[in-house]
């Protein structure tokens, strides 16, 4: 942590993508609220995540970080938060016996609500209004008063991000991620190559835990295999609601962001001058930084310093986000950078954000080839350049959506229409989720 650092220090600085409150009084209601309530993860549970992300660092561990691009109050529910955790679960599945690699899970849940947007203002049919910033901040519907943004929403928030906290606990450690329960995992609509690849990969799990069973290693099977641990993540964006969310660390003295394990800086609110920086420097949690096409190498190295100053491994995760076809214009000179400060960093890989683009029936998508390649393409260049990709990044949901096109199931353009759902950018549905896992466990054994 920065000596002096308090968590208001980011007021005094230039702040983007933030909304302006029309009503201060409000705000300020609703940040004192917050302030007094429990915070939704422990300082502990941030220090362990911490800990296992300097083994990602080191290439013992592999990041899986996944979910919806932004959570909605109305797609809220219990089955779509089983059916992303069930999809996460296959995938790690797929990494560690694929792979042979821990996996750790961190969710993009329970906080991923606030969202930065490439313009201010939105024109549809000639009518011109505010953009949508995510559910913690205004409505999607088009309509000048839904568009204003209402402190009230962050209390909201934080109780469906505390709801969600509560299931996906119970679902971790209630024996649901079980191996054992390695065939329960598979979702009906799984299907194809992938799918029969995936039954056969269970399959020989089940037959090794009973194995193991028989043998007498249940018990120390069972610890090791009966729970799992799962860490939640969003972009720190909305300030007033980490400041609030903020609290000391009973353990170690130092300030932590109560709001998720671990949170990271977008690729727009990165300006190392600026208030989303400043608010990271002092919480103890991991940090996540976006890196993309306009990322220098001068202020990665001053990012580094300010976000990882004792240079700790599992502190700070790169998420290198430049695009198909744009990896190596980018990722090999900041590697250099990285190299040359000896700093300790997690390479992760979003091939999602740098791959947006407008489909012909007009919708936002994603071709999965792209994604792919993206993927395919940090694999390659960590290998030429003796470094570790140490995780993925993915905008994913465990629901049949129609959003990103191609995969197995080949989503066309046309299809986009019949089940685009999200509620900012397109997610890879379950199957196309899979198909990437393969990919990556194939990537990762080379
Ligand atoms: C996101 O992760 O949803 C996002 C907006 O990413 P980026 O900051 O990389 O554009
Ligand atoms: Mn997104």
């Amino acid at each position: 942590m920065t000596k002096g650092w308090t968590k208001s220090d980011w007021r005094a600085l230039p702040r983007v993508q933030m909304p302006d409150y029309p009503d201060a009084a409000a705000l300020e209601a609703v940040e004192a609220r917050l302030a007094k309530y429990p915070p939704l993860v422990f300082a502990g549970e941030a220090r362990t995540l911490r800990a296992r992300l300097g083994q990602a660092a080191k290439g013992e561990a592999f990041l899986l970080q996944g979910g919806d691009c932004a959570e909605s109050f109305q797609e809220f529910g219990a089955d779509s938060i089983r059916d992303t955790f069930k999809v996460m679960l296959q995938m790690a599945m797929v990494l560690t016996f694929g792979a042979k690699v821990p996996v750790i899970k961190v969710g993009r849940v329970a906080g991923q609500f606030a969202k930065p947007r490439s313009a201010p203002m939105e024109t549809v049919g000639g009518v011109e209004l505010p953009s949508y910033r995510g559910d913690i901040v205004n409505d999607i519907a088009f309509t000048p008063e839904a568009r204003i943004p209402d402190p009230q929403r962050m209390l909201q928030a934080y109780t469906q991000a505390a709801a969600s906290l509560n299931l996906l606990r119970a679902f971790s450690q209630g024996g649901y991620a079980d191996m054992h329960q390695v065939h329960t995992w598979t979702l009906g609509f799984t299907e194809g190559e992938k799918a029969e690849k995936y039954r056969a990969m269970a399959e020989q799990i089940s037959q090794a835990l009973a194995f193991m069973d028989a043998a007498g290693v249940t018990r120390e099977a069972t610890q090791a295999v009966g729970t799992v641990d799962f860490f939640t993540s969003h972009e720190a964006l909305l300030l007033e609601y980490e400041e609030a969310l903020c609290r000391i660390d009973s353990t170690s003295g130092k300030p932590v962001a109560g709001s998720g394990h671990m949170i990271w800086i977008g690729d727009r609110t990165r300006q190392p001058d600026g208030a989303h920086v400043k608010f990271c420097e002092g919480v103890i949690n991991p940090i996540g930084l976006k890196c993309g096409p306009s990322t220098t190498a001068e202020d990665l190295k001053v990012l580094m310093a300010r976000l990882n100053p004792l240079n700790d491994p599992g502190r700070l995760t790169l998420i290198a986000r430049f695009g198909a076809g744009k990896t190596d214009d980018h990722l090999p000179r900041l590697i250099e950078t990285v190299k040359a400060e000896g700093a300790n960093v997690v390479w992760s890989c979003d091939p999602m954000h740098g791959n947006t683009i407008k489909s012909s029936s007009g919708y936002k998508t994603r071709p999965f080839e792209a994604v792919l390649q993206e993927v395919q393409d940090f694999f390659r260049v960590h290998r030429s350049m003796g470094t570790i990709p140490g995780g993925v990044h993915f905008e994913m949901t465990g629901k049949d959506v129609t959003e990103c096109t191609g995969g197995v199931r080949a989503v066309t353009d046309d299809d986009l229409s019949s089940r685009y759902h999200t509620a900012c950018d397109p997610r890879l549905n379950a199957s196309q989720s899979l198909e990437l896992a393969f990919l990556v466990a194939e990537e990762l054994n080379v």
